[in-house]
């Protein structure tokens, strides 16, 4: 359980998205934190010699109770939204009950909100606390038989109420920039820099997460004929605009749940999920005639391109069927080139 918590929060730099058991964690983490908080209320109201159980805690233990009940329904973003959302009730509550100790515990919103939220998300759970925290503040000005604090006490929480403004200004900040730089470094681990589409190592870690059972899937492999001769004949530059256009041609006539990577050189991979070998082969067979109709934007003109076919039931493992598509690509070179091949 550690060791997958820890391995959760080191994939999370360079993973296009947190993966469904990171978020479940994550959301769990919020929800013993906030309960964890409300717990140390309580006791020391105990302590204090207090009342110690108000309405208002039942509601707040209730609130942490749906949020397990939501976590378990698996919608791990909503339950930790419900557990955010009970801790800064939590705080409020205190701090209308005089606590004004409770402020500190504010600066934990923008670092709990911050792990799981986008950035937007995140701007709506940092800053929700300061205008529940001003507004509480303000009864104070408008009615002066609602004497919630003494002036000392104020004077205190207006400090530390300040010191959570900084710091949650201080974290939209610094999760701005490092969201910039994870998508970043995202751009530059999946995306091929030539043609914009997917590189192979993002190719292959998308293939892997889908389950063949579940929902079969198809890979085209496609491999531009003579493409030496392209090159030789009118240089490398124009090469590379021929790969760029092909990329963006592949990309404008699939599905929007197809995608296609940069396989090796001048050979391309597309995966379409939930399709069958006869559907693929129709899809390859569209975007053949597509590349062979077309006025590519180089001296020559004119490209064509090879193709193979495999559906996922026709190999044990994600490496089997890319090479049985790759074969039968291959195939589909010696036959004369500018073909589908399935079989
Ligand atoms: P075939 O029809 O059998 O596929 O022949 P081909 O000429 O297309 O294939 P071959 O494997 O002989 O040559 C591929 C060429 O692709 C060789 C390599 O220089 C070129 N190539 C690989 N990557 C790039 C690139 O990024 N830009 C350019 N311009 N050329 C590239
Ligand atoms: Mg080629
Ligand atoms: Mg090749």
């Amino acid at each position: 359980m550690v060791k997958k918590a820890l391995n959760c929060f080191s994939r999370t730099a360079t993973s296009t998205e947190l993966s469904g058991e990171c978020k479940t964690l994550l959301s769990l983490l919020i929800i013993s934190t906030g309960f964890l908080v409300e717990i140390t209320f309580v006791g020391m109201e105990y302590f204090n010699g207090g009342r110690f159980l108000y309405i208002g805690n039942y509601v707040i233990f209730l609130s942490y109770l749906a949020a397990l009940f939501i976590l378990r329904a698996g919608k791990p973003l909503i339950s930790s939204a419900v557990a955010i959302g009970a801790t800064t009730a939590t705080l409020c509550f205190h701090l209308v009950k005089g606590e004004i100790y409770s402020l500190y515990w504010f600066p934990l919103i923008p670092l709990l909100a911050g792990m799981v939220f986008d950035f937007k998300v995140f701007l709506l759970f940092t800053y929700a606390p300061i205008f529940l925290v001003s507004l509480i503040f303000s009864f104070q000005l408008f009615d002066d038989g609602f004497i919630l604090f003494t002036m000392e006490t104020y004077k205190l929480g207006f400090s530390a109420f300040a010191a959570y403004l900084v710091f949650s200004t201080v974290a939209a900040l610094y999760k701005f920039l490092l969201d910039r730089y994870r998508e970043e470094l995202q751009t530059l681990l999946e995306r091929d820099y030539l043609t914009g589409v997917l590189t192979r190592r993002a190719l292959f870690s998308r293939l892997k997460r889908i389950d063949c059972k579940k929902s079969p899937y198809s890979v085209i492999m496609a491999d531009i004929d003579n493409f030496k001769m392209i090159n030789d004949t009118f240089g490398h530059q124009a090469g590379d605009r021929v790969l760029k256009e092909l990329g963006s041609v592949f990309k404008e006539n699939l599905r929007r749940d197809d995608f296609v990577g940069r396989y090796g050189g001048e050979e391309f991979m597309i995966v379409l999920p939930k399709t069958d070998k006869a559907t693929a082969t129709l899809v390859a067979e569209k975007l053949r005639k597509i590349v062979e109709n077309r006025t590519f934007d180089f001296p020559g003109k004119r490209v064509t391109v090879s193709f193979g076919v495999a559906d996922c039931r026709e190999g044990k493992t994600v490496k089997d069927v890319v090479e049985l598509a790759d074969e039968r690509l291959y195939k589909a070179k010696r036959l004369g080139k500018n073909r589908v091949i399935t079989s």
